[in-house]
C-alpha cells in the first residue's frame, strides 16, 4: 500500500512539473529564412511542447524567461573544437609538464564556457589520453555541464606529421608511434589506427591530410599522407559508421583528401578553383576555422609567442584563410561552422560568425550553417538543430538582432540544455 502510494505521489509529481516559458521578442528558428516575432516557446522536461504567437502568461509555478528585447535561437554547432586544451605561449614547454589529470580538469572548465558561450553541440578534432571521450561520457552521464560532444579522440598523422605527438622532442625521449597512438605509414597502419579509435570509444575519425600551423614542422601545408592511405582511413571508418573529417592546409592535399573521399576538409587554406571544383561534385564539407586563422597571425605579431618554426607559418595562414573563405561560398562549397577553438579561447566560439559575415556570408545563413546544417550532418537533426515542437529545448538567447548586428552572438544571456537554465537574462 505505502509503495503503491509513493509510487503514484512520484507519478503526480510527474504531471505537474514546472514548464519554462521563453519570451521570445524575436525567434531565429534555425531553418526559416526570416525571423518570427513575439513568440513563446514552451519547454517542458526537455523538449520544446509549444510555440504560440504573442507572450503567454506564466501558470503558477513555471519559470519565465523575459527575452522580449532580444532573440531565441537554436543553440549553437561547433564542428571544429579542442576541447581539452587551449594554446598559449607556454604550450610547448607544458606538453612536457602536463599530465593526464591536468588535461582532464582542464577539459571540464573549457566545456562549461564553452556551453556558457551558446554552443550546445561541438565535434572535437583531436585530443590527448582520450579526453574528450572521457569528457564526453561525463556530461551525458550529467556529471559536469558541457555541450554535447561528438569526439575524434586521437587525431590521425604520419610520422612527423601533424599530429604526431612527438614532433620537436630530443632524441633521448622515445618518440616513434605507431597506430595506438595516432601515427600510420602505410594502408594497415591506417587501417588498425581507426579500429583502435573504435575500440577507445570515438565517434567520428580526424586525420591530418597536411602540415599544420602549430606543429614543431617547417612546413604547414605539405601533403603528409598519400591517397592511398587516406581512402585506406576512409573505406575503415565506413565499416563502423564513422565520417571522416580531414584537416588541409596544402592544394595537394585537400584534392587527395576530396579523392579519398573524406567528409569534411578543415581549414582548406590554400583550396583553389579546381579543388572547389571537386568538394562540390564529391559533396564534402569545408569547415573554414576563420577564428583560428585571424588568432595565429594576431598572436604572431609578438615574434616571441610561438616557437621560432612556427610564426611564419602563422603570420601566411591566417590572412589567407579569409580570401579562401569568401571564394569557396560564392563558389557554392557547402560550408559547416568551425573555430578550431582550443586554438583560441575556449568561450570565444561566437567570433567565427562575425568573421563568416565579413567574409560575404549573410547572418542567418551564418545562423544555419551552426545550427540546422550541422544537425544534419551529424544525424542530430531528429532531436536538435532548430527550435520546433518536439525538438529538445536547446536553446540561446542574445541580446537585439543577430540579423543587424552579427557581434550580439557573441553576448550570449540564455542558455538551456537538458531541461538545465545554465544562463539567464
Ligand atoms: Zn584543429
Amino acid at each position: 500500500m505505502i509503495r503503491a502510494a509513493l509510487l503514484s505521489a512520484v507519478l503526480l509529481a510527474g504531471t505537474v512539473q514546472a514548464a519554462t516559458l521563453i519570451h521570445a521578442g524575436r525567434l531565429i528558428d534555425g531553418v526559416s529564412t526570416a525571423p518570427r516575432t513575439r513568440q513563446t516557446v514552451v519547454v517542458e522536461a526537455g523538449k520544446i511542447v509549444a510555440i504560440e504567437p504573442g507572450f503567454r502568461t506564466p501558470a503558477a509555478g513555471d519559470r519565465l524567461i523575459d527575452l522580449s528585447q532580444g532573440t531565441l535561437l537554436p543553440g549553437f554547432f561547433d564542428m571544429h573544437v579542442h576541447i581539452s586544451s587551449e594554446y598559449s605561449k607556454n604550450s610547448e614547454i607544458e606538453d612536457y609538464k602536463l599530465n593526464e589529470a591536468d588535461v582532464a580538469i582542464d577539459s571540464v572548465v573549457y566545456a562549461q564556457r564553452t556551453l556558457l558561450a551558446g554552443f550546445t553541440t561541438v565535434r572535437d578534432l583531436g585530443d590527448e589520453y582520450r579526453a574528450s571521450i572521457a569528457l564526453r561520457n561525463a556530461i551525458n552521464a550529467g556529471k559536469v555541464p558541457g555541450p554535447r560532444i561528438v569526439a575524434a579522440g586521437k587525431a590521425i598523422a604520419t610520422t612527423g606529421g601533424h599530429a604526431d605527438p612527438t614532433n620537436g622532442w630530443a632524441r633521448k625521449f622515445p618518440a616513434d608511434p605507431g597506430p595506438d597512438d595516432g601515427v600510420i605509414n602505410s594502408v594497415e597502419d591506417a587501417r588498425k589506427a581507426v579500429r583502435q579509435r573504435y575500440k577507445e570509444g570515438s565517434d567520428t575519425i580526424k586525420i591530418t591530410a597536411t602540415g599544420g600551423v602549430l606543429s614543431i614542422a617547417s612546413s604547414g601545408s605539405n601533403p603528409q599522407m598519400t591517397e592511398e592511405e587516406i581512402r585506406a582511413v576512409v573505406t575503415t571508418a565506413r565499416d563502423y559508421g564513422f565520417k571522416v573529417a580531414a584537416h588541409a592546409h596544402g592544394t595537394e592535399g585537400i584534392k587527395r583528401a576530396v579523392r579519398a573521399g573524406v567528409d569534411t576538409i578543415e581549414h582548406g587554406t590554400f583550396l583553389d578553383e579546381e579543388g572547389m571544383k571537386l568538394m562540390k561534385e564529391h559533396g564534402t564539407f569545408y569547415v573554414p576555422t576563420l577564428s583560428a586563422g585571424r588568432w595565429v597571425y594576431d598572436q604572431a605579431q609578438d615574434p616571441d609567442f610561438f616557437p621560432a618554426i612556427v610564426r611564419p607559418k602563422a603570420l601566411q595562414v591566417g590572412p589567407q584563410i579569409q580570401n579562401t573563405f569568401a571564394k569557396a561560398y560564392k563558389a557554392g562549397v557547402k560550408i559547416l561552422y568551425g573555430t578550431d577553438t582550443g586554438v583560441g579561447k575556449h568561450g570565444d566560439n561566437a567570433r567565427e560568425f562575425k568573421l563568416m559575415v565579413e567574409g560575404g556570408m549573410p547572418a542567418m545563413e551564418a545562423i544555419r550553417v551552426a545550427t540546422s546544417m550541422p544537425a544534419k550532418f551529424l544525424g542530430l537533426d531528429d532531436s536538435t538543430g532548430s527550435i520546433a515542437v518536439g525538438k529538445l529545448g536547446e536553446l540561446v538567447g542574445v541580446p537585439g538582432d543577430p540579423l543587424a548586428d552579427i557581434s550580439v552572438m557573441q553576448r550570449v544571456v540564455f542558455v538551456m540544455k537538458d531541461d538545465t537554465i545554465y544562463k539567464a537574462p
